[in-house]
């Protein structure tokens, strides 16, 4: 039977985390000899950063990375001793020392914080961990040209550091023929003959697809674990790890010329019958999808009609003729008919802002793992 908190939950999300694995599994086949890390920052990409990485921990994932320093010390418990866990923001000034009570690894992004760094591994007597990230064409984290120039001229600032990676990040990996491709890779590679020789760690998901000359020593793959297709345009090869079923609080039928939801945005061409979801926008279901979205029950399409309104979502059920949703039961807002993709493609998004709006109001089962 239902646990009761699943019985009384508006909505269900339901995570795969079987599916992350053989998500991983298929990644690191394609990587080859490459290490393949798992990103679980924003928790895991809204998914629950404390199930999923034990699960890639399984698949004999050693390597991790989170945005922000909190989200390294709040994981490091669920990890064990022998996993590597970089923080990509680096260490703000003043942390430091929390970094390497919690062993946790930065990526220093900046002159200003290889000093810290370094500062720090000299009063402590021990080479410290890090990443040195290098800016290829982004513009946004990592060390600019003109910082490279600096270092180029005076390497013994990294004296100290136990320089584990040198990384990079593309800008434009999902669209396969971007020119910028290619320019960030032969940025990557100049910038790493003119630092000291460390393993390369350059490609995201999509990177991944790009082939074997953007794989270099780690892969740092987020979005593709949980499913989101990794190569625009191109048939999707991950599998789907999210399910989130929604709630029917009420069902009606209307007549003809009926104003559906606030704004009175959708009015029904004919006699409809309309089904009260009880998931909205205070969700993370995107006030984009009202009148773009739809759900799906068994093999029928209902679309959304209306605007999405904080706690409810209205759904024209009328495809579902004499057997439509009984109140208590569940219509599929994301899973196998309507993925991430395809609900951020009628959001107007992409599929990382879906994962990462995901509630909190939802009851989480975790299948496998
Ligand atoms: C988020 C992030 C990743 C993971 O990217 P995906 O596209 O989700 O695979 C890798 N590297 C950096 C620097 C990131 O910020």
């Amino acid at each position: 039977m239902l646990d009761t908190r699943e019985a009384s939950a508006g909505a269900v999300l339901t995570v795969d985390l079987d599916a992350i694995r053989a998500n991983y599994r298929l990644l690191r086949d394609r990587l080859g000899g490459t290490a393949c890390a798992g990103v679980v920052k924003a928790d895991a990409y809204g998914l629950g950063a404390s199930r999923v990485a034990p699960a890639l921990a399984a698949e004999g994932c050693r390597h991790f990375f989170v945005a922000h320093l909190d989200e390294a010390i709040a994981l490091r418990p669920h990890l064990s001793d022998d996993a590597d866990l970089f923080v990509l923001h680096g260490v703000m000034p003043g942390v430091e020392a929390d970094c390497v009570a919690h062993r946790i690894i930065p990526v220093l992004n900046s002159l200003p914080q290889i000093d810290a760094w370094t500062g720090l591994s000299r009063s402590l007597g021990r080479r410290l961990p890090a990443i040195l990230q290098v800016d290829t064409g982004m513009s946004r984290l990592g060390l600019s040209a003109r910082e490279m120039e600096i270092l180029a001229a005076d390497p013994a600032r990294l004296d100290g550091i136990d320089l584990r990676f040198v990384m990079s990040h593309l800008a434009c990996a999902e669209q396969q023929g971007h020119g910028m491709n290619a320019g960030q890779l032969a940025r990557f590679r100049e910038a790493r003959a003119r630092l000291p020789a460390a393993p390369g760690c350059f490609a995201n998901s999509s990177g991944i697809f790009l082939g074997p000359d953007y794989h270099f020593d780690l892969a740092r793959p987020g979005a593709a674990l949980y499913g989101v297709a990794p190569v625009a345009g191109a048939p999707n090869p991950m599998r789907g790890v999210v399910r989130l079923q929604g709630r029917v609080i009420q069902v009606r039928d209307v007549e003809a010329g009926a104003r559906v939801g606030y704004g009175g945005t959708w009015t029904a061409p004919a006699p409809a019958r309309i089904a009260t979801v009880s998931v909205g926008y205070a969700d993370g279901y995107l006030r984009s999808l009202g009148n773009r979205g739809a759900a799906w029950r068994g093999g029928a399409r209902l679309p959304v009609v209306g605007v999405v309104s904080m706690d409810t979502v209205t759904l024209d059920v009328s495809a579902l003729g004499d057997h439509p949703p009984a109140p208590g039961s569940m219509v599929d807002l994301i899973g196998e008919h309507n993925p991430v993709d395809a609900v951020a493609e009628a959001a107007g998004t992409i599929g990382y802002e879906i994962l990462t709006s995901l509630g909190g109001r939802y009851f989480r089962h975790y299948l496998g793992g």
